[in-house]
């Protein structure tokens, strides 16, 4: 296996090294990955802001095309990505092919999009030279990108939100060269998945700064692609505490910069006495298939559910407990992110008036066990540490007293980037005051399903208030992620000649405009 990192299309080694680690044993893999020095760093974010200029004046219709290309180099590699990734992580076959294909068709979404061309914000306002008291000038707008843009790569996607995942595609779009900070949890993904975008980019034309992987363990990488002056924005998933000590070197930069990250949340779980009159046990089976679902890793996984008291919550959680029961312990993606599960859950069962309904069987260190916890809705206002994620597969059920209860709980949650209601028709008067509340809270509410599994779409938005994200104006899924990385600017009274093409006359390239006169 390669273990070169990628500065500007070209391979580079170092005498550092570090290898992956096979998640279901934690045995170290084959092959030895070149961890990328400060110099290497700084030589990828130079090259990006080398590039951008050319980059971001591509047409939209070679923009799509490289995309379009990214996902056809991804696919030509399948075999060896899921092969190399199922190794890396431990998540199966079926899933990865899955990811992989979520993985190019956001890029072919965002290939379309860039096409479409409402992304780059055409409005124009003729000048109105007779206006009383004073004369218009002509302006016009559109948007520009924020220039090289550094990604995380995310340990639970380590295709959909990695290398060549939703935050480089977006990045991409919009007309941002890249530099990758990939996960040291599954380095040759990582490196195959650059190979495919290094190989689009040579394909295409683009100048080599277009894209580059850095490589390595320790938090200085991600620290001093942030920090490094060329980099314009950031993407990450991960952790709360990852992201905020990221959001903490961009703010101190002598010019400050965006951070998208997407961190920790609870996605809660509303049961309203109507659904869990209709359906609880069918409700209760179906929340354990959603909570341990590929160990819990996901950042929507149902960490919380909140319902009134009644024989019919009783019922609902024997069925959960039941199926529980029998969920097998799972692989987790790295030894720290199991021990850190198994940490988290004891924090949570010492909370006072915790107690667990149901426990799956123990697994060994690699692997998760299901759990599921409930406490009354007194203690967890009286204790809001209950409500911190643990990531992996258990949740914690909330008997509620009374409907001001349910609503005082809610009110009192951090940002979520889900929020989701189990309703029939007679609990419509319930759920409406708590549409308001939710609004506030979350960046997605659904009824009647289940959080986990989000469409990649026009009007997705995983997004949410902090800590959900660091910026719950966006999206990291979905076609208004492109907006992340763009800001309009305004061109008053400039002739015709000197407009970006954008907004001239003519409109060479078609793109959608707004006009007024
Ligand atoms: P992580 O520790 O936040 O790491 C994510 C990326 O950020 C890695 O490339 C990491 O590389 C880098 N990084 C982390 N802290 C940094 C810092 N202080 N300065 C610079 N770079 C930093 O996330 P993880 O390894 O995926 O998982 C750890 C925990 O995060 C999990 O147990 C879970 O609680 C949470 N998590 C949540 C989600 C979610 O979607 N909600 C997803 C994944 C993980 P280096 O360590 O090499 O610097």
């Amino acid at each position: 296996m390669n273990g070169a990192y990628l500065i500007g299309g070209e391979n580079r080694t170092s005498s550092e090294t570090f290898g992956g680690i096979e998640a279901a044993t934690g045995q170290p893999l084959d092959g030895a990955f070149s961890i990328t020095p400060q110099g290497d760093i700084a030589q990828a974010c130079a090259l990006a802001a080398a590039a951008f200029d050319a980059y971001r004046e591509t047409t939209p219709a070679a923009r799509a095309a490289f995309l379009e290309a990214i996902a056809t180099a991804l696919e030509a590699r399948a075999e060896a990505i899921i092969a190399r990734a199922m190794l890396e992580t431990g998540l199966p076959q079926g899933r990865l092919a899955g990811e992989l294909g979520r993985t190019t068709g956001q890029l072919r979404l965002f290939a379309t999009v860039v096409r479409e061309g409402a992304w780059a914000g055409a409005v124009i306002e003729a000048a109105l030279p007779d206006r009383q008291p004073l004369p218009r000038p002509a302006l016009a707008s559109r948007t520009i990108p924020l220039g090289p843009v550094a990604v995380f790569g995310a340990s639970n996607f380590p295709l959909a939100f990695s290398v060549a995942g939703g935050d480089t595609a977006s990045a991409l779009a919009a007309g941002c060269p890249v530099v990758v900070k990939a996960h040291p949890a599954h380095p040759g993904t990582s490196r195959l998945a650059g190979e495919a975008i290094a190989e689009a980019v040579a394909q295409c034309g683009l100048p080599g700064g277009v894209f580059s992987l850095v490589q390595g363990p320790g938090n200085d990488i991600g620290t001093a692609l942030v920090a490094d002056p060329a980099i314009k924005a950031v993407g990450f998933t991960g952790s709360r505490r990852g992201g905020v000590a990221l959001m903490a070197v961009a703010a101190a930069r002598p010019e400050p910069i965006p951070v998208y990250a997407e961190m920790s949340s609870i996605n809660p779980v509303l049961l309203f006495p109507g659904a869990l009159a209709d359906r609880a046990e069918d409700l209760g089976k179906a929340y354990v298939g959603s909570l341990s679902l590929f160990a819990g890793q996901f950042c929507t996984n149902p960490g919380l559910v909140i319902a009134l008291d009644s024989p019919d919550l009783d019922r609902f959680l024997a069925a959960a407990a039941q199926a529980l029961a029998g969920v097998a312990p799972q692989v987790m993606l790295t030894g720290a992110i199991a021990a850190a599960y198994a940490k988290g859950i004891a924090t949570l069962t010492a909370g006072e008036g915790v107690s667990i309904v149901a426990a799956g069987p123990d697994g060994n260190a690699q692997s998760g066990a299901a759990r599921l916890l409930t406490v009354d809705a007194a203690h967890l206002l009286a204790n809001p540490a209950l409500t911190e994620e643990v990531f992996g597969p258990s949740s914690l059920v909330v008997r509620a007293k009374s409907t001001d209860e349910i609503a005082a709980l809610l009110e009192g949650l951090e940002g979520q980037l889900t929020a989701t209601l189990h309703i029939t028709d007679a609990d419509h008067a319930l759920a409406a005051p708590l549409i308001p509340v939710l609004e506030r809270k979350v960046g997605r509410i659904l009824a009647n399903g289940w959080p986990t599994g989000v469409e990649v779409s026009r009007s997705m938005v995983h997004g949410g208030p902090f800590p959900a994200t660091s910026d719950g104006r966006s999206t990291s899924v979905g076609a208004m992620a492109i907006h992340r990385f763009l800001r309009p600017v305004c061109y008053q009274a400039l002739p015709d000649a000197l407009l970006p093409q954008a907004l001239q006359a003519a409109n060479p390239q078609g793109l959608p405009r707004q006009t007024f006169a």
